[in-house]
């Protein structure tokens, strides 16, 4: 019998009443799973050395506990991933207020952004890979944000990994900043272990400093010789379990954005390595923005019912998320996220996935 390689099947229907809808891609090593609510991945299979799969991300098994949970657990978050400061900004002259959901910040677009939206399958095929293609309207104000955006996000699952392809226009000059949001363990999703173990490895020389609201504070802070040093592969427990440095203090743990050195580029740039030496999952994560949030789920919850039965708790998982620099619109020193009308934001994301053989 043949199996499809790219399927949409319902998932669940909303307490505000829309049906959320699945869709599988699978190319006989890899599965993904998408949710037409916030373009999420909600489940990505892969196998370890002894050719195992595993479930790696975070995700829920009905569609309404994505409401009603703030994790963004693998959703796309916009339009603007991140904080920005006061949820104010100024443009051409003009200050904008955004809405404000994390202490005096806006975080990831505001409480009702894009991962609560339902996105529209635009394309879904199997031609050249297996792919899914959803869109999103934004109108002019939505959540404090000027312009009429129209936004995509395209994952396509190649033969060593998962693209996911972001894509905005908008009839007004604006700012964006889009990224997926995935919680990543790569022992398994529901494997009860936390992410202390795991070995990463990030492209990036320095990183920025926050102040007690996860805002970037003054200057780039070079990494060498300290805890945010991971230019060398480093465990990701070491700094979290003996770590003194004040910004593991104020972010709870590693909550910061890293400034990768390849900066933003036409084609993706390595940005970080992740393996898991127990199971032999290697990830790295290449992208196209100069950024990188590495954040080790300090908010996570204890007791947070997950899917397949799964309970995930503090530590269960990271997030490796590329994208501009956290507060952008308020910082002329950090790479722009403006879009003129005309133009097309554009951020390419791979996961590539491989096994390592052990020692
Ligand atoms: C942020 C965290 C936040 C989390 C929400 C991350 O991108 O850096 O501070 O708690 O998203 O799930």
């Amino acid at each position: 019998m043949e199996t499809k390689l790219a399927l949409c099947e319902a998932f669940g229907i909303l307490s505000r009443g829309e049906a959320v809808d699945c869709i599988t891609l699978r190319n006989g090593v890899l599965t993904a799973r998408l949710l037409t609510l916030g373009a999420t991945l909600q489940g990505l299979e892969v196998p370890d050395r002894a050719g195992n799969s595993a479930d790696i991300v975070l995700g829920y098994s009905d569609p309404q506990s994505y409401l009603d949970h703030p994790y963004y657990l693998g959703s796309v978050v916009g339009r603007y991933a991140n904080r920005i400061a006061g949820g104010r900004f100024v443009l051409d002259g003009v200050e904008h207020r955004v809405d404000v959901n994390n202490g005096p910040n806006s975080l990831h677009g505001g409480a009702g952004g894009f991962h609560q939206r339902v996105w529209a399958v635009e394309a879904l095929g199997s031609d050249p890979v297996p792919h899914v293609r959803f869109s999103l309207e934004s109108p002019d104000g939505d959540q404090g944000f000027p312009g009429q955006m129209r936004a995509s996000a395209t994952y396509r699952l190649h033969a060593n990994g998962l693209e996911l392809l972001l894509e905005a226009v908008c009839d007004a000059p604006t700012i964006v900043n889009l990224t997926g949001h995935a919680y990543f363990n790569l022992a398994g999703h529901g494997s009860g272990q936390d992410i202390n173990g795991h070995h990463l490895e990030i492209a990036a020389d320095a990183f920025l400093p926050v102040d007690a609201t996860a805002i970037p504070t003054g200057p780039t802070q070079p990494v060498a010789g300290g805890w945010f040093d991971f230019t060398q592969p480093r465990r990701v427990g070491e700094g979290l379990e003996k770590g003194d440095d004040p910004q593991l203090a104020l972010g709870h743990g590693y909550d910061h954005d890293f400034v990768l050195r390849a900066g933003r580029q036409a084609e993706p740039s390595f940005a970080a390595r992740l393996l898991d030496p127990e199971s032999g999952r290697v990830m790295e994560v290449w992208t196209t923005e100069p950024g990188l949030q590495f954040y080790t789920g300090n908010f996570l919850p204890n007791g947070l019912a997950g899917k397949d039965g799964a309970v995930y708790g503090r530590r269960g998982a990271l997030c490796l998320e590329p994208q501009a620099h956290p507060d952008t619109p308020n910082r002329p020193d950090f790479p722009s996220c403006r879009l003129d009308p005309g133009q097309t934001y554009r951020h390419r994301i791979l996961y590539r996935f491989s096994t390592d053989a052990g020692a």
